[in-house]
């Protein structure tokens, strides 16, 4: 049959529509194959294959190679020491060789299995970086002619691509590992909060209610003092195993919440309202400022309180005694705003974007003053996300804070009150 030799444009073009071809390179041994066929194609030669080096048997191992020899071929493995791919890889540099007959390094028993004879062949390291990966080589220029450097240049230019191709394989792969991996430790830490947290339930339900009994039953006021811290730890303790099961998923999951008709407006003052004992005794001013007609959001009550309740603990727990918490609701068009704005310590400019991470704390957990894990933003975050609404945080150090946040209004005609 008659060879029709490429021109050298014909040639550049094949080389770009290569190129074009590594983004799709997804599946690498296709690629390859692909690969060995345009070297063979360009380089005008019978047969050409691509190896990669294997790292427990040291060896090379052919990934493409022709067609007809495919299955035979690829149970194939050449020495490094004695192969002419061999000298490519470990020299790092192209070899041709246009006399096989003349050079004892060609490794002669793929010939003997494929029946097939090498006279001469070309071989190009496939390199990322100074990682040497394989090599990819041509055999028989045909007509039995001599490579040229033009070959030479094209067989690298495919080794480049190569390279490329197996580097983006093993990145995806990395990527596709360490994703399975993170899914399987949130998974394996979802159930230890789950399962922490339920059995701590039980031991603490039993502790408060005895000590409550207790203290009903005091007759001395030293014997109820002590009993109320008794009460008042495992009372702060079973907040602390709420906030770790209200935070077992960072994506919220909307199913999980009752929606109801609400009024947003008394359920501030309630929440707000319930923590008037701290404040007080913390010397601090708390000021609720809410609407008396009602404002209708359709969510649900329990964890918009835990929401607004975090933010309301942290603004009077950052607030020194004689400061003041206000706590106010807003209409908007389409959302109600919800503002717990201090006069408190502050948060330095660099910390605000990171204080709704789950665990994250602005002082070190051993050094500070207040106690807490650093869950109730990433808890309040996720409680206002799951009803389609937005938490942020605005502070000046030294001067105070303003967290705010928005729900989505419900129509008077949709919404209907249950009380
Ligand atoms: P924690 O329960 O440990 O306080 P949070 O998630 O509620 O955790 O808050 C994270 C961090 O954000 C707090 O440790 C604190 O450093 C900072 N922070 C939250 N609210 C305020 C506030 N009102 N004023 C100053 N700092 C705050």
């Amino acid at each position: 049959m008659q060879q029709v030799t490429p021109t050298r444009h014909q040639k550049l073009e094949r080389l770009l529509e290569v190129s074009r071809m590594l983004h799709q390179a997804v599946d690498i041994e296709p690629f390859l194959q692909m690969l060995a066929n345009s070297a063979c194609e360009l380089t005008q030669s019978e047969a050409a294959s691509v190896f990669l080096f294997e790292e427990e048997t040291g060896l090379l191992k052919f990934v493409a190679s022709p067609r007809s020899h495919s299955e035979a071929i690829k149970r194939i493995r050449v020495p490094l020491e004695y192969s002419i791919a061999g000298r490519a890889y470990t020299q790092e540099r192209p070899i041709v060789i246009n006399d096989a007959s003349l050079e004892p390094l060609v490794y002669k028993p793929v010939d003997q299995m494929l029946h097939f004879e090498t006279r001469s062949i070309l071989a190009a390291p496939i390199r990322y970086g100074s990682n040497p990966l394989g090599v990819i080589e041509t055999i028989n220029k045909l007509g039995n002619a001599h490579y040229t450097e033009e070959d030479v240049t094209i067989l690298e230019t495919l080794a480049g691509y190569a390279a490329i191709a197996l580097f983006n394989t093993a990145l995806i792969e990395e990527t596709i590992n360490a994703t399975n991996e993170i899914q399987d430790l949130e998974k394996k830490k979802s159930d230890f909060v789950a399962i922490t947290s339920h059995e701590l339930r039980t031991p603490l339900g039993l502790i408060l209610g005895h000590a409550t009994f207790l203290q009903e039953l005091a007759t001395d006021e030293q014997t109820r003092q002590q009993l109320e811290v008794i009460v008042r730890s495992a009372n702060r303790l079973k907040d602390i195993i709420e906030s770790l099961s209200n935070l077992d998923s960072e994506t919220p999951d909307k199913r999980r919440i009752r929606r109801q008709a609400l009024d947003i407006n008394k359920l501030v003052s309630q929440v707000s309202h319930s923590f008037d004992g701290l404040a007080k005794q913390k010397g601090i001013k708390l000021q609720v400022d809410t609407a008396e007609q009602a404002l209708l959001v359709k969510g649900d009550a329990e964890k918009i309180a835990i929401a607004l309740g975090n933010l309301v603990d942290n603004a009077v727990a950052f607030t020194n005694p004689g400061g003041r918490v206000r706590v106010s609701t807003e209409r908007l068009p389409g959302f109600v705003k919800v503002s717990v704005v201090d006069n408190g310590i502050g948060i330095p400019p660099g910390e605000l974007q990171r204080i709704f991470d789950r665990f994250y704390q602005v002082e070190s957990h051993y050094t500070r003053r207040h106690g807490g894990m650093g869950l109730g933003l990433s808890v309040a975050k996720v409680m206002i996300e799951m009803h389609g609404g937005q938490i942020w945080a605005e502070s000046v150090e030294g001067r105070g804070s303003n967290f705010s946040f928005l729900l989505p209004l419900g129509t008077t005609k949709s919404l209907t009150l249950t009380r």
